[in-house]
Parts: C-alpha cells; structure tokens; sequence
C-alpha cells in the first residue's frame, strides 16, 4: 500500500497572531509547493487557530498541540475534541513528550485522548519515543511498543489505520542530534510490527509513521528515504517559512501522488 507522506509542523509556544499570519502570507507566496501528492499541517499555539484558518494555503491542514478527552464541564482551561474540530482542525498531537514529561500525562491519559481526537472525525498524531537512559539501557523497543500499545488501546482495528504516529526519541528534540536515519527506520518498522500484531495487516499498511527531532530540511530527505517512515513532526525548523517551504519541496520529491 501507498501512503501519503506528511509534514506537520509542532510550533509549541511560539507566535503571536501576528506572526502566525505574516507565516501563512510567506508559505502562500509559494502556495504551489503543497500542491503534489502529501499532506502538510500546521499545528499552532491555540490562540492562532483562526488566523490561520483563514490564511493558511488550502493544501495546508490545521492542527492543534493537545486536546482535553472530556466533552465538555469543568476544566478550567482546557479544550475539547469537539471545540477543535468545528475550529477547523484536523490534526491533533497527542501525548508528546514535552507533555508526557512536563505536565504529567500518562499513557493512559494519551489513550482518552487518541479516541476522543477519532470520535471527532480528526486525525491523531500519537507521539511515542524513548529518553536517553531508555535509549543507553537498550530499551527503545520495549518504550515504544508499550506507548504505542497503550496509546492505541481504545482504538478498533478498523479505524487503527488513520492513526498517525510520530516516533520522536526525547533526547533527539530540540537537541540538534538525531538517530541515524537508518537506526530511526529500524525503530519505526519495529512500531509497524507493533501495529500489525495488535491491529492487524491493513491497519499496519495503511498507517503513516513520522520521524520527529531536530529535523531540518537539510537531513529531512534521508529520514523519509527510509521505506516505513512516511514523514516528519517538526519543531524548531518548521517556524521559519522558508525552512517549511524547503522541507515541503523534500518531502514531495519522489512521493506518490
Ligand atoms: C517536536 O517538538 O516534536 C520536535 C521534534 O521538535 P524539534 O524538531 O525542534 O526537535
């Protein structure tokens, strides 16, 4: 099976209304890029949700950082699946690390939330990856399926394929180092095994599976020449429009349309 590569952008906490929109002005200028055969999002602080909803280029998606499982009631700033959806979005990053670590979510957290994000028609980017003693013990593998076990858990086979996964090993994002390339293909194909054993053959096929942390345009190539990554979860390289734009060009280069 043929599946479309994607490039999302993380911006974290970083830009303004105005700034989200002088981004979207800059990648518009260049709006043919995102026309081939892949998928692109955007995923911003939720205060530039609307700004750039108005003034991303059509090919490029909407995403959100995080969600709340819960419908609706007394969760003082929060937000729900349902809020994000009717916003425009389609993407939801669920469970990075930086949330994982900083702000105490569970995998069992991470579960509610993959399922809400499906229930209401978006498209959830599970992040899984391990730290840097988890990595030096040799513990990647164990990290991972167990994150993605976990993450998936609540999910029907049937819909287990429109998942996405990002793998991002912790000591890689931000950091300015990365596995190689080849090690990071090793560690997704182990999630796609992952994926087929608990979802079975089609889900494991249909699946997109990320590489995310310290990529650039630059190393961004190599990354996706690997057979099971599909695509990249940027954080840093992917604020500057020029850097979105070069990695979009890399990323449609050899994609199926
Ligand atoms: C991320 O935030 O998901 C990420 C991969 O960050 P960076 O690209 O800056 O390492």
């Amino acid at each position: 099976m043929t599946r479309r590569r994607l490039l999302a952008g993380n911006w974290k906490m970083n830009k303004t209304v105005a700034e989200a929109r002088a981004f979207a002005e800059a990648i518009g200028r260049r709006a043919e890029v995102f026309e081939a055969g892949a998928d692109f999002v955007v995923c911003p602080p939720f205060t530039a949700l609307h700004v750039l909803r108005v003034t991303l280029p059509a090919r490029v998606a909407l995403g959100a950082q995080n969600v709340h499982f819960e419908e609706r009631g007394a969760f003082t700033g929060e937000v729900s699946a349902e809020m994000l959806a009717e916003a425009g979005v389609r993407y939801v990053i669920v469970g990075h690390s930086e949330r994982r670590h900083l702000f105490g979510e569970t995998d069992a957290v991470v579960e509610k939330k993959v399922t809400a994000v499906l229930h209401a028609g978006m498209t959830p980017i599970l992040c899984v990856g391990e730290d840097l003693r988890e990595r030096q013990l040799g513990h990647t593998e164990r990290v991972v399926e167990r994150q993605t076990k976990a993450g998936l858990a609540g999910v029907d086979p049937g819909r287990a394929g429109e998942v996405v996964v990002a793998y991002e090993p912790v000591w890689a994002i931000g950091s300015g180092q990365t596995p190689t390339p080849e090690d990071a293909g090793r560690v997704v194909a182990h999630i796609r095994r992952v994926m087929e054993r608990e979802k079975g053959a089609e889900a494991a096929s249909r699946v997109r599976i990320l590489y995310g942390g310290s990529v650039t345009a630059d190393n961004l190539g190599a990354f996706v020449a690997e057979a099971d990554i599909d695509g990249a979860l940027v954080g840093g390289a992917s604020l500057n429009p020029d850097g979105f734009v070069r990695m979009a060009e890399v990323i449609t280069k050899g994609a199926s349309a």
